[in-house]
């Protein structure tokens, strides 16, 4: 029974531990919000989004290196300064002629925030 409570504790510790490095690490990656249309296959509406991207590129791991439109598309994407990877800006889908590689990580919510950082940890 005492070994239990003591599994236990240090169990919660181990979760409280890691929680707080979590919510101190995500933070520190700033955010990239862009208003611009669907350029990746999708049945949204073809019309003006405003979304929010945690700036990290998920095809070659870079921080603040996603840069809004260089290349001026009509749609408005975002472009990857460190490995040129586009990125459709609604639904954060890497445009790839034949299907996409990876997805931008939404800063919108808990969940991805948590993606976040099991892929930081990888
Ligand atoms: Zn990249």
């Amino acid at each position: 029974m005492k070994s239990n409570h003591k599994r236990f504790f240090i169990g919660t510790t181990l979760i409280l531990i890691l929680s707080l490095v979590a919510v101190a690490m995500v933070p520190a990656i700033s955010t990239v919000t862009v208003t611009a249309k669907p350029s990746a296959d999708t049945n949204l509406p073809y019309v003006n989004h405003t979304t929010t991207w945690y700036n990290y590129c998920p095809l070659c791991g870079s921080y603040n290196t996603l840069v809004i439109n260089p290349k001026g598309t009509y749609e408005v994407e975002l472009t990857c300064s460190a490995c040129q990877a586009d990125y459709c800006a609604v639904t954060g889908q890497d445009k790839y002629g034949h299907g996409s590689r990876a997805n931008l990580i939404s800063a919108e919510s808990d969940y991805s925030r948590n993606n976040l950082f099991m892929e930081l940890m990888n």
